[in-house]
């Protein structure tokens, strides 16, 4: 089989953090706005605090260019810090990793690659925020104890030679 290499979105250090966009209630709803906006709606302080910083979009993924099937592996992109799980340099990114691309609402539905756990793909399924999403929780580091960020199980590509060695079957991808 044939295979290629694919990176994908993430928000930078420093980003929105959970304050800056659990804003107040709209017009008489008191619901917070991930509950009451769509994608689309939403401002873009909004829509970048909805990362919960887990880093699972920037592993090396390979897709099998007969079949489409994608495969994740432990092996990050050279600009994720593997402590914070956020990307090193958001603002210049593409002056390194020229393929990462910009999430934006209208692709989050069909991206199966999204993890399961991805805040994006939840409310694209109508699904609700879970209880360790920093948005939920108040807390940027509940989504690292809940143990579903790569924080401890993932390496740089830099020290990755055949990613197919890399392949991970993790149950929150
Ligand atoms: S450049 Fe790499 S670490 Fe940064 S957002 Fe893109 S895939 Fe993630
Ligand atoms: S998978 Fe989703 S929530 Fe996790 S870092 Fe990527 S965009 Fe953010």
């Amino acid at each position: 089989m044939r295979f290629r290499r694919r990176k994908h979105p993430r928000h930078p250090v420093g980003a929105a953090g959970p304050s800056a966009a659990a804003d107040a209630a709209d017009g008489g709803d008191s619901r917070p706005f991930w509950e009451r906006k769509t994608l689309r709606q939403m401002t873009d302080a909004e829509w970048e605090s909805l990362c919960d910083g887990c880093g699972k979009c920037c592993l090396n993924k390979l897709q099998d260019e007969d079949t489409g099937a994608l495969a994740f592996t432990n092996a990050a992109c050279l600009l994720l810090d593997l402590d914070s799980c956020r990307c090193a340099d958001y603002a210049n990114r593409w002056d390194h990793v020229p393929d990462c691309v910009k999430l934006v609402p209208g692709m989050v539905a069909r991206l199966a690659w999204l993890p399961s756990t991805c805040a994006y793909r939840l409310l694209a399924e109508n699904q609700p925020l879970p209880d360790w999403h920093p948005l939920v929780s108040g807390d940027a580091e509940s989504v690292h104890r809940a143990g579903v960020s790569v924080r401890g199980r993932a390496i740089s590509e830099r020290e990755a030679d055949d990613l197919e060695d890399h392949v991970v079957d993790w149950e929150d991808l």
